[in-house]
C-alpha cells in the first residue's frame, strides 16, 4: 500500500464524494499484469471483446496497458458495492454495473477540475455510445473512455489485496471496480 500524501488526500475525497465505497493506494512499481486474464477476455463470456475501444484487441498488447499506467507512479483504486436479491440476481448484476460506469463518470467529470494528466480506468466495456465506432472509426469520447483493469491484463483480487479494501463484501453483494493513474510526485 502507497503513503497517502495531500494530492492523494484530495483524490480520495473526491472519490469519497463521488459514492465510492472504498479507496486504496498502489504503487505502480507492483502491478502485474496477467496473459491469463486477457486469455479470459478472449474467450468473451462478457461479450465485450472486440466490440468496443474499451476492451481488447483495441486497448493494445498487455505490456502496453502496463506502460500506459506505469507512466504514472500511483493507482488509486476505488469500488462500489450493491446489493442483490441472491446470488443469481443477474438484473441486479447488470444495473449495478452501469451504476459503477456512472459513478467512474461521475469521478472523472469532478477531476477534470484537478488533475492533468491521468488515466482512469472502470469495468467491463464501454456502453456509452447506442453504437460504438469500433473498428471503423475513432473513439467519439477519447477523454472519457475507460478501458476495463481486466482488459489491462490486471487480476483485480490482487489490486483489491495490494490496495488493502475488500474484494469481496459479503453474502447477496456485488463489487464493481476502477482505477485512477496519476503522479503524486
Ligand atoms: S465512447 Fe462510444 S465510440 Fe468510444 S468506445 Fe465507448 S461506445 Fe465506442
Amino acid at each position: 500500500m502507497r503513503e497517502n500524501t495531500y494530492l492523494s488526500e484530495q483524490l480520495i475525497k473526491i472519490a469519497k464524494d463521488c459514492g465510492t465505497y472504498q479507496v486504496g493506494l498502489i504503487s505502480t512499481k507492483d502491478l502485474i499484469v496477467y496473459p491469463e486474464v486477457r486469455d479470459m477476455c478472449k474467450m468473451n463470456t462478457c461479450r465485450g471483446y472486440g466490440t468496443t475501444w474499451a476492451c481488447p484487441p483495441a486497448v493494445g498488447p498487455i505490456e502496453e496497458c502496463l506502460a500506459k499506467a506505469q507512466q504514472y507512479d500511483t493507482m488509486l483504486l476505488f469500488s462500489c458495492k450493491y446489493d442483490l436479491e441472491d446470488s443469481f440476481d443477474y438484473e441486479g448484476m447488470v444495473a449495478g454495473m452501469e451504476a459503477f460506469k456512472q459513478l467512474a463518470c461521475a469521478f472523472d467529470h469532478a477531476l477534470k477540475q484537478t488533475l492533468q494528466p491521468y488515466l482512469m480506468l472502470a469495468n467491463e466495456g464501454c456502453h456509452k455510445c447506442k453504437s460504438c465506432t469500433y473498428p471503423d472509426a475513432p473513439c467519439r469520447f477519447p477523454d472519457e473512455l475507460h478501458a476495463s483493469l481486466e482488459a489491462y491484463g490486471f487480476n483485480v483480487s490482487e489490486l483489491a489485496r495490494l490496495a488493502g479494501i475488500n474484494y469481496i463484501n459479503g453474502q447477496n453483494t456485488v463489487t464493481y471496480f476502477g482505477a485512477l493513474c496519476f503522479n503524486q510526485t
